[in-house]
């Protein structure tokens, strides 16, 4: 066997540990003589799997008792919709645009009411977050929204925006637990998890219950309603069962490294080793402006579009795959996720080095 290191953005690295538990309880979990993939999802032992995933996620982001813990599909993207469909009772949003997610979300929100567009980076190319202490929301908007980590631009949040006493809703795909969070200080906090946390085809919502009501757009389909998929325990239909199992273990991986806590300063470190260097680099530079830097994902260039794909081809060759940048960016992005073992990083500076030296 050989792994390579996996610096995709998503979906991505997963902890070595989960994927051998994973493997080793496949034929036969926990003397159930059947693989979680086979087992009804109204199960007893089914049920514990999904509990005890919940009650961990609780724990490790410490989500106050008055939010909900949904496991839904449709990943990120299906919430784009979910969202003004469930919390546009005055049919007027107010969005932070930062990137080209948070920019489907906004095109998104159009369907169903006025989404004003209230702070934006997109004239240079998305490479900062806005000043968002004073902006100017509309006062009956039902929520602010905003991307937290910018998957594609490598940016993040560092302050929360002044929402001025409104609801906020964040997608926080690419930073999920990769540090503590204060959940009240958000309606919803979401994320398809195929980025930090587990397989593809599992979204978590954790919404404040005032923002689950049956007081939904007209024509909203049932199972597009948090009341539906709160109301049932995620349990409405049939869930993304095995990929929530994965989640799951992921989260008692994540309990065993320390928590939150202990995942912020990983994380940090991890990103200074790849920052530091980039930033003493002749040939490598980040291409996002320092204090809104990302600790997941780093794009970087060398301003030169054949230097790049060569860099992309030696490195694939030496073993650190999917390093090609978004096309919209160009050159390369590192997405370092929880899972990113801090020796893959110092390996690929090392390699990076060594082929500024050469080159
Ligand atoms: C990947 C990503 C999405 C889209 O996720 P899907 O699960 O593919 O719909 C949305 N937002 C962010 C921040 C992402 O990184």
């Amino acid at each position: 066997m050989s792994r390579v290191y996996n610096f995709s953005a998503g979906p991505a690295v997963l902890p070595e540990e989960v994927l051998l538990e994973a493997a080793e309880e496949m034929l036969d979990y926990k003397g159930s003589g059947m693989s979680v993939m086979e087992m009804s999802h109204r199960s007893k032992v089914y049920d514990s799997i999904i509990k005890q995933a919940e009650a961990d996620l609780r724990e490790l982001m410490n989500i106050p008792d008055n939010y909900k813990v949904l496991f839904l599909q449709g990943g990120a993207s299906q919430q784009f919709a979910m969202i003004p469909m469930n919390l546009m009772k005055n049919k007027k949003a107010a969005y932070i645009v930062t990137g080209q997610w948070a920019k489907k979300a906004y095109q998104e929100a159009q369907i169903y009411g006025e989404a004003v567009k209230v702070a934006s980076s997109e004239d240079e190319t998305f490479s900062y977050i806005p000043d968002c202490s004073d902006l100017e929301i509309p006062e009956d908007a039902d929520y602010v929204y905003i991307c937290e980590n910018n998957t594609i631009y490598g940016t993040k949040y560092k302050t929360l925006p002044n929402t001025k006493g409104h609801t906020l809703v964040a997608d926080v795909s690419s930073c999920f637990l990769s540090e503590p969070v204060d959940v009240t200080k958000y309606g919803v906090i979401y994320g398809g998890v195929q980025k930090n946390i587990g397989p593809a085809g599992v979204v978590i919502v954790i919404i404040r219950e005032d923002l689950i009501t049956e007081d939904t757009l007209p024509g909203t389909p049932t199972m597009l309603k948090y009341k539906t998929h709160a109301d049932a325990d995620s349990l409405y239909n049939t869930p993304p069962a095995y990929g929530i199992y994965v989640c799951g273990k992921v989260f008692q991986w994540l309990k065993k490294m320390g928590g939150l806590e202990a995942m912020k300063q990983h994380n940090e470190e991890k990103a200074k080793i790849l920052y530091d260097f980039l930033d003493e680099s002749k040939m490598f530079k980040g291409t996002v402006r320092k204090e809104d830097r990302s600790l997941m994902n780093i794009p970087f260039v060398t301003g030169d579009k054949e230097l790049d794909a060569k860099f992309v081809k030696e490195a694939e060759a030496a073993g650190f795959v999917n390093l090609k940048g978004h096309r919209t960016v160009g050159g390369m992005r590192a997405s370092i996720y929880n899972a990113m073992p801090k020796e893959g990083v110092e390996k690929l500076v090392a390699f990076m080095k060594k082929f500024e030296e050469e080159n």
